[in-house]
């Protein structure tokens, strides 16, 4: 499973939609949605708009590292 982008939990399972978080209820429509190329889980893609193929925290750590 992957990780939602509402609330966190490892509870985002893939529908024949897009994804729903069985946590907390949320759907994500496919189209909405990215895979991080660096670590593999699943964002929305206006959460992260300036580098795509990255999600928020990965993003968040490429910019401590500079
Ligand atoms: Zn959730
Ligand atoms: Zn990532």
């Amino acid at each position: 499973m992957n990780e939602c982008p509402e609330c966190g939990r490892m509870t985002l399972e893939e529908d024949s939609n897009g994804y729903v978080c069985i946590s907390c209820g949320e759907h994500f429509e496919r189209s909405e949605m990215e895979k991080c190329e660096n670590c593999g889980s699943m964002y929305r893609k206006k959460d992260q708009p300036d580098v795509p193929e990255m999600c928020p925290r990965c993003y968040e750590n490429k910019l401590n590292e500079d």
